[in-house]
């Protein structure tokens, strides 16, 4: 799976405004869902709301394991590259908009972390 960077920045941004990450994903790109402080629930990649269907219960719980699992994973080699991008950057200015965007992944890692408690 391949999360596009302006998923994950758009994830952070909707985590920033209030919204919940939801145990469900997305049917079409599999992304953790988002739900909104009205009750909308989008999805950050197609950018649409999303209307369930209950399925079976266990199957969704160990489905939405794995794909928390990928996304973390997706999220730790995007921090490493940022890292490896910063120690080879000498611009002021280029190293905090990294910070930046550093710390807001170690965020949303940390809440996918959390999830999977
Ligand atoms: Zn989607």
């Amino acid at each position: 799976m391949v999360i596009r960077d302006e998923v994950i920045k758009k994830s952070a941004e909707l985590l920033r405004l209030g919204a919940i990450m939801l145990n469900e994903c997305c049917p079409e790109c599999k992304i953790p869902l988002f739900k909104l402080k009205s009750g909308e629930i989008i999805c950050p990649s197609c950018e649409r709301k999303v209307i369930f269907v209950k399925t079976d219960e266990e199957e969704k719980e160990l489905l939405e394991t794995l794909k928390s699992a990928q996304l973390e994973e997706e999220i730790s080699k995007k921090i490493e590259e940022i890292r490896n991008k910063m120690s080879k950057i000498e611009n002021p200015e280029e190293i905090e908009k990294l910070a930046r965007t550093l710390s807001t992944l170690i965020d949303l890692k940390e809440k996918i972390h959390r999830k999977k408690i």
